[in-house]
């Protein structure tokens, strides 16, 4: 279960090891190829499983830089977890020249937001209710998007953001990579899970 047996380049490769990442924790070695591959991933994953790099490493690869455009959204349902993604994703980033990640965030001012929205960043982090005043606004553009990550579905649902989500997820394209990460799987998950993806592999650890 080492990373060196995915399709990564070795600088990927070289920056996991400097990370400290030796060998995939299971959730990454049930998710990464699957998610490399550009399939849908529903997983069972919880904080401390890896599962920020489960996600990360798939959604940075599938990056074109070349276009300013806003490649890959996660979606998470606290301030602190955006910002816990964010730093994650821009170690994992590392090997990748003028990646943008951006974090956005509710309970900021929006003018910062907005002026760093004038250059679209390839990656875009934030919780529901925010994401959704932008691409509202048309602030923040999701017509280009690839890959969607929902974190920590079922925290999202209990904190009453299902109609959030499925408002926001009307702005992105049909044809996209939709990755689900919940460390439950309550019904109401299992409906999403249902509406939002395509064939999902499903992991469970
Ligand atoms: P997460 O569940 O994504 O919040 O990750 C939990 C912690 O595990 C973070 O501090 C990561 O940096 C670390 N981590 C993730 N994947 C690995 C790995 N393959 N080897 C060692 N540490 C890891």
């Amino acid at each position: 279960n080492d990373f060196s047996g995915l399709p990564l380049p070795p600088e990927v490769l070289a920056n996991l090891k400097s990370l400290g990442y030796e060998t995939m924790t299971p959730i990454q070695a049930g998710s990464l190829p699957a998610v490399l591959e550009g399939k849908d991933v529903k997983a069972q994953a919880k904080t401390g499983s890896g599962k920020t790099a489960a996600f990360g490493i798939g959604l940075l690869q599938g990056l074109d830089t070349r276009l300013y455009q806003t490649q890959s959204l996660v979606v998470c349902p606290t301030r602190e977890l955006a910002d816990q993604v964010s730093k994650a994703l821009r170690q994992l980033a590392r090997p990748f020249a003028n990646v943008k990640i951006l974090t956005l965030c509710g309970g900021k001012p929006m003018g910062p937001q907005l002026a760093s929205l004038d250059h679209p960043p390839h990656v875009v982090v934030g919780t529901p209710g925010r994401l959704l005043k932008h691409c509202q606004k048309g602030s923040l553009k999701l017509d280009q998007l690839r890959t969607l990550v929902l974190d920590e579905a079922d925290r999202m649902l209990d904190m009453g953001f299902l109609d959030d989500i499925n408002a926001l997820i009307a702005f992105t394209p049909d044809q996209r990579q939709t990755l689900l990460y919940s460390a439950t799987y309550p019904q109401e998950i299992l409906a999403i899970s249902n509406q939002v993806q395509k064939n999902p592999v499903e992991i469970t650890v």
